[in-house]
């Protein structure tokens, strides 16, 4: 059963590549078949096969030789190793397949966040909407979702607001408000409370090497980092290991 989700996982993931790709730019993400971004040669359907045609074609289109990004194979492995994750997070049943649609959406949005800097509302708030109607079906209580609903998107408010009042600049945007509240349906209030923790965390120990190294006319930090995969890390880290991390944690602090 791991084997057949990780394949299905793989599919899943050729297709996260077209909505990462089609969707900022305003494309249909059905219609035309997949094309080489470089010379619009339609790619068929036998050099299309998740990572395998990558590793066959040497990571190069077949028609004009232009290189393929790795980052294609790799989110195919991501969606499969995500896929088989959350069978056995969460057991065969509507709680895997709703959780790995969520965990699919957040690898959509961190993509599309690092290359264009935003964050769809179609995703947020269609996530958001799609996790409160689906609520009976997930381990979480209707007050747990709409407390992390709450509080994903008031802290987020309140910690941009008091970023704003020490810096007077702007540090995260509406976007990210909506992604954690997004998360917090899926999470719970103590998903919120951790993954903001640690997307803060991994931000500073990823994002300051980031901004420094993309640095333009001198002022390093005038270079923000985007904060949504950071913050889609943490909710999938929380959702994996988080009861056993803030177990660890309180234990040693004990
Ligand atoms: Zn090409």
């Amino acid at each position: 059963m791991a084997l057949l989700v990780a394949l299905a996982g793989l599919l899943v993931g050729s297709f996260l590549n077209v909505c990462i790709y089609r969707i900022p730019r305003g494309e249909s993400v059905v219609w035309p078949s997949s094309r080489c971004p470089a010379c619009s040669t339609p790619i068929r359907a036998w050099d299309n096969v998740p990572v395998l045609s990558y590793l066959v074609l040497g990571g190069r289109c077949r028609a004009c030789g232009h290189p393929i990004s790795v980052r294609y194979p790799l989110v195919e492995l991501l969606s499969a190793l995500l896929a088989v994750g959350m069978l056995y997070r969460f057991g065969p049943g509507p709680a895997f397949v709703i959780y790995y649609a969520w965990s699919c959406v957040l690898v959509v949005i961190t993509f599309i966040d690092i290359d264009h800097r935003i964050i769809p509302d179609r995703f947020s708030l269609g996530g958001m909407a799609a996790g409160i109607a689906l609520v009976p079906f997930m381990p979480i209580s209707y007050t747990d979702a709409l407390a992390g609903l709450a509080l994903g998107g008031g802290l987020l408010i309140a910690v941009i607001y008091a970023y704003y009042l020490l810096t007077k600049r702007e540090g995260m945007g509406g976007g990210d408000v909506k992604l954690l509240a997004m998360i917090g349906v899926y999470t719970g209030w103590k998903g919120v409370l951790f993954t903001i923790f640690a997307a803060s965390l991994a931000g500073t120990a990823f994002g300051i090497p980031w901004a420094l190294s993309r640095r333009e006319g001198g002022s390093a930090m005038k270079a923000a980092v985007p904060f949504g995969p950071f913050l889609a890390l943490g909710a999938l880290v929380y959702v994996f290991f988080g009861d056993r991390i803030i177990e660890w944690y309180f234990g040693f602090l004990a």
